[in-house]
């Protein structure tokens, strides 16, 4: 029996096409699909894990599209303890939205959510094609209160160790 100590809701939010559902899928199955929109539809994934002496559940939610129409509403956030916002390294316009998803999680969530800012695609940044500057969205989670990584669902890189992160730092504020 996996009887587990927390349930933590994670969201997933920024522009559409970052990567939010391979980031998920990486997290929680471990593999990364070609057709990634297969998982449309389907609300959260979970996966479970040991923090400290504590078997936390993490509730992982994805969009399903809902944000091409920015259609993001309170009830996706409601209960929401930590949120992933991701954007795509290669793209800047991406990283400039990250500013209004983080009003509307200052409009809709809880206050003391976590977030965890997220550039994925770091894979595609190591041949030339980076248009935001980790330096940049370092400040910019630091000016904003939020941690911080790149990552790549496509390899794998830092996926686990920043939704770690994030449980980590909720398990600190709910305990
Ligand atoms: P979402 O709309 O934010 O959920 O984005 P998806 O997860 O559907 O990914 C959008 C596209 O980017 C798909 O073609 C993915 O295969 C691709 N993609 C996602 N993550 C990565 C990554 O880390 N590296 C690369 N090179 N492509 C990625």
């Amino acid at each position: 029996m996996m009887e587990e100590d927390y349930v933590f809701k994670i969201v997933v939010i920024g522009d559409s096409a970052v990567g939010k559902t391979q980031l998920l899928g990486r997290f929680t199955r471990g593999d990364f699909f070609l057709d990634s929109k297969s998982t449309i539809g389907i609300e959260f994934q979970t996966r479970t894990v040991d923090i400290g002496r504590r078997r936390v559940k993490a509730q992982i939610w994805d969009t399903a599209g809902q944000e091409r129409y920015r259609a993001v509403t309170g009830a996706y956030y409601r209960g929401a303890l930590g949120a992933m916002l991701v954007y795509d390294v290669t793209s800047r316009r991406t990283f400039d939205h990250a500013a209004r998803w983080v009003d509307d999680l200052r409009a809709h969530a809880d206050k003391s959510i976590v977030v965890m800012l997220v550039g994925n695609k770091a894979d595609l940044a190591v041949a030339g094609a980076r248009a935001v500057a980790a330096d940049e969205a370092a400040a910019f989670a630091e000016e904003q209160g939020l941690f911080f990584s790149e990552a790549s669902a496509l390899s794998g890189e830092n996926v686990e160790r920043a939704f770690l992160r994030l449980l980590e730092e909720i398990h600190a504020n709910v305990c």
